[in-house]
């Protein structure tokens, strides 16, 4: 009934209690997860989760925040998306948010390092799963100058104004929204997702981090999805089944290589 299209499994809080994680997803009917994999160091740990489990699928790539870490160089993406269960390159993108009295301007690394994750989707025409904040001007500029990519991508966690989620939207991106939809604060994010088409919605935890109402603070996992869901469904005036189905059949569409193989 409800697909996570993005958790971090692999980070200590959720690794140590898989099969516990796996109960709770059942229980909640919540059939898929899409493992999301922040440095190269971490891969095979992201893929052995896809490999282990038939409804865990991957991906290939560094996050912008990640430093002192192995810098992927495209034919390093395209090894790893070549493997069985790899469906998206990142999450990738720019994130300025901690600049740590840097100036945006010393961020170059960053840029040139999104360069490499959209250079490797063109290539291996797998679907980008983006990550911006507070950088969305430049995330939008370099998806723009990259022009038309086999397999589009997704905003994941998204966060922005109307008029980015307008952006995305034009570029043939999806928007993905997390449990911060409902946090009480979130009036504005509301707003957005009330104006996103719905066959370009997806829902996700980005657990173990940002749990939705009622376990915000708590640790996150996928089995909370389905609040996301919830609270979709109120802004959108449909039962949750109609959100959870369509935002399926949105995962299904963007990644198609899970139906592939
Ligand atoms: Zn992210
Ligand atoms: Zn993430």
């Amino acid at each position: 009934m409800y697909v996570d299209s993005h958790c971090h499994l692999s980070f200590p809080e959720l690794s140590e209690r898989i099969e516990q994680i796996r109960a709770d997803m059942a229980g909640a009917q919540v059939d898929r997860a899409l493992c999301i994999c922040t440095t190269l160091e971490e891969f095979d740990q992201v893929h052995a989760l896809a490999t282990r489990y038939d409804n865990f699928w991957c991906s290939a790539g560094v996050h912008p925040d990640n430093e002192g870490v192995k810098e992927p160089s495209v034919d390093d993406l395209l090894k790893l998306a070549a493997k069985p269960r790899v469906v998206a390159i990142g999450e990738t993108g720019l994130d300025y948010y901690r600049l740590n009295g840097r100036s945006v301007a010393d961020m170059a690394w960053q840029r040139e390092r999104f360069q490499v994750h959209i250079d490797a989707a063109r290539q291996c025409a797998l679907p980008l799963v983006v990550h911006t904040r507070s950088a969305s001007d430049d995330t939008v500029a370099m998806l723009r100058d990259a022009g038309d990519l086999p397999a589009s991508g997704v905003f994941h966690c998204f966060t922005e104004t109307a008029d980015v989620a307008r952006a995305a939207l034009d570029l043939g991106f999806y928007i993905s929204f997390s449990g911060i939809l409902t946090f009480k604060t979130a009036t504005e994010l509301r707003d957005v997702a009330r104006m996103v088409p719905l066959e370009r919605c997806l829902i996700e935890t980005d657990s173990p981090y940002l749990a939705p109402v009622p376990y915000r603070g708590k640790t996150n996992n996928p089995a909370y999805v389905v609040h996301v869901a919830q609270q979709l469904a109120a802004i959108k005036g449909l039962p949750i089944e109609t959100i959870g189905r369509a935002t399926s059949i949105n995962f299904d569409r963007l990644f198609p290589r899970i139906t592939a193989n």
